[in-house]
């Protein structure tokens, strides 16, 4: 696997830890954000449940002073009533809205409430009766039922009660103390109201407490100081600071403190003679208002779960960003990092090795790639590189060789003056290639020349003229040959050719054409002026003589000889061995 792969493969699994990883706590965070919404939507539908129990409790003033009072009633009891009336049927109207949101959860406690609200119309209907009897027919045991009945719709709210509570601590616990002490509150203001109302019919008819009334009384009392010691235990727990303490200092003062007093010295007498300090009006009067300082307690808690809610709905968002971010900068972190890797390392390394490749090769020619950074990378590029270096200077060293070799090569083939091959080239390239027409049946033809009194050319202008006039006469023989042909300095001043594909009648006709060049070409002499040489040739046919080489080169020397005998500046043919006829020598020119 290249590393390239690799890393992808690791980058690839990074990306996906960590995106479960992500995903994981982002979803804890959107639950944690979810079941905040529910606590605070919870503790919101409790304190309108808790204030739909406050209102009927709060309600029963009025309808106990009104029960209490003489027909025809008066105008500012009957409205005192209906306004405290109105009060509840607005709190009850807005926790009915709330229960009916459709949602399957909310149905027992709809239902709950739904029967809560009949027993409250019932109660009421009871009120309205006996309010509408003179007050001589109000025997006591009617006028306590009917009391009664108010006092019992409160606890026919409290599954409802019950079931927000439930709800906003099963979604977040924190709630929890803070729920527990807000119902305790309400409770020990329903309490704190029930023996208030305990003291409405003694009060009204100014006589001591009926056995049952003193039962009922003290049945309230136990229950209100249960009520005090489990709301301390909650509001006074450590970490408690603050409004709840303030607020619990002021029911202490007002409510355990001032209304208690009154409270008492009103059982104190309905325990003794009934001769009250004053009537049940003036007792709600001062009673009422430090009892509802319990209310600013149940309030108080309620506002710290609604916060409580909220401060962990903010906790889980900041979580969620704090992961988003995260993933943002880690996302951002890999694929800076890939880059990173990528043009600071694999790029050029892979580069490097398509270099090391063609070195390996031994084609040091690539490119190498530019180092990025100055690091390990660098230190390899480098050190390719002093390697293609040394290679390339190799093959310099190498090529400067071969073309020594191919120099002194054609050197010790050609014969220094003319430029043409010399002796032994001569013989080695007509020896290759008279094996090959050999074999092939290809007929060639070889020809010897050599210069007319060329001492004598030598001898009156020179030895320079002499190389002069053999320079001519290579150029002649240049021009002369066709491509395929061969020609070499012999000798001194002979020259030798071979011709393929040749049959002896060509040969004589070239050789002519050569020799007549050769005669008509002007030696420039270094003296000035010019001067001419003529060449006499000798031609031999391998359709005549075979196609051994020296054999060829030894009968064209002897037709040479010939032409020379015959009175130079001509051209013999060497005869055929079979026709041997010394009397009918080759044709001249
Ligand atoms: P012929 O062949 O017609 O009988 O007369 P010749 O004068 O050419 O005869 P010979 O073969 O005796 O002379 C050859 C001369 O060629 C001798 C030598 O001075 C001259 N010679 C040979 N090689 C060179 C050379 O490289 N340069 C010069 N200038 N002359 C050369
Ligand atoms: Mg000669
Ligand atoms: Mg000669």
């Amino acid at each position: 696997m290249t590393l390239r792969s690799l890393l992808r493969r690791f980058a690839i699994l990074l990306v996906v830890i960590v995106s479960l990883l992500v995903v994981r706590i982002a979803w804890i965070a959107a639950q944690d954000v979810a079941q905040a919404a529910i606590a605070r939507d919870a503790v919101l539908r409790l304190r309108e449940a808790l204030v739909a129990a406050e209102m009927v409790s709060k309600e029963r003033g009025p309808t106990n002073a009104m029960l209490g009072d003489e027909r025809p009633a008066r105008p500012e009891r009957v409205q005192a009533l209906a306004e405290a009336r109105a009060r509840t049927d607005a709190a009850w109207v807005k926790l009915a809205a709330r229960l009916a949101d459709g949602r399957p959860a909310s149905e027992p406690a709809r239902r709950t409430f739904e029967q809560a609200r009949e027993a409250l119309g019932r109660a009421r209907a009871e009120v309205d009766r006996v309010l509408a009897m003179p007050r001589t027919d109000r025997d006591p045991a009617r006028l306590r039922t009917t009391v009664l009945g108010m006092v019992a719709v409160v606890p026919q709210l409290a599954p409802v009660v019950d079931g927000f509570a439930a709800t906003a601590q099963a979604a977040l616990p924190a709630v929890g103390e803070d729920v527990q002490g807000a119902r305790l509150a309400a409770e020990l203001r329903e309490y704190a109201g029930l023996l208030g109302s305990h003291f409405t019919a003694p009060l009204a008819r100014r006589a001591p407490f009926t056995t049952q009334e003193r039962l009922e009384v003290e049945r309230t009392r136990g229950r209100i100081d249960q009520l005090r010691f489990l709301l301390q235990l909650r509001v006074l727990g450590p970490g408690r600071v603050g409004a709840v303490a303030r607020d619990w200092a002021q029911v202490e003062q007002h409510y355990f403190g001032t209304a208690m007093a009154l409270a008492e010295s009103v059982i104190g007498r309905g325990e003794r003679d009934g001769a009250y300090a004053l009537d049940a009006a003036g007792f709600a009067a001062a009673y009422v208002p430090d009892m509802n300082r319990i209310l600013g307690l149940r309030d108080t808690l309620l506002g710290l779960a609604v916060q409580t809610a909220q401060d962990e709905s903010a906790r889980a968002w900041r979580v969620l960003g704090a992961v988003s971010a995260a993933a943002v900068l880690l996302g951002a972190a890999l694929v800076a990092a890939s880059r990173v890797l990528r043009r600071r390392v694999l790029q050029p390394l892979a580069a490097t090795v398509r270099v090391l490749d063609e070195l390996a090769r031994d084609e040091p020619g690539g490119t190498l790639p530019a180092a990025p950074a100055d690091d390990e990378v660098a230190a390899v590029i480098r050190g390719v590189g002093t390697l293609q270096q040394h290679a390339r200077a190799r093959h310099a060293l190498e090529r400067e060789r071969d073309e020594l070799i191919e120099r002194l090569k054609s050197q010790s083939a050609t014969d220094f003056l003319t430029g043409l091959a010399n002796r032994r080239a001569f013989f080695d390239m007509a020896e290759r290639e008279l094996a090959g027409a050999r074999r092939h049946g290809v007929p060639v033809v070889v020809m010897v020349l050599d210069l007319d009194h060329f001492k004598r050319l030598n001898d009156e202008h020179g030895h320079d003229a002499g190389d002069r006039a053999l320079r001519a006469v290579a150029d002649a023989v240049r021009e002369q040959l066709r491509q395929d042909d061969l020609a070499a300095r012999y000798g001194g001043e002979e020259f030798a050719l071979l011709l393929r594909h040749c049959e002896p009648a060509d040969g004589l006709r070239f050789s002519e054409r050569l020799r007549a060049a050769i005669a008509q070409a002007t030696v420039p002499l270094p003296a000035g002026g010019t001067a001419r040489v003529t060449a006499s040739v000798g031609v031999a046919a391998s359709s005549d003589h075979g196609h051994d080489l020296e054999a060829l080169v030894a009968r064209a020397d002897e037709a040479m000889y010939q032409a020379k005998h015959a009175g130079r500046n001509r051209v013999a043919l060497a005869v055929a061995p079979a026709l041997t006829d010394p009397a009918s020598p080759a044709g001249g020119a």
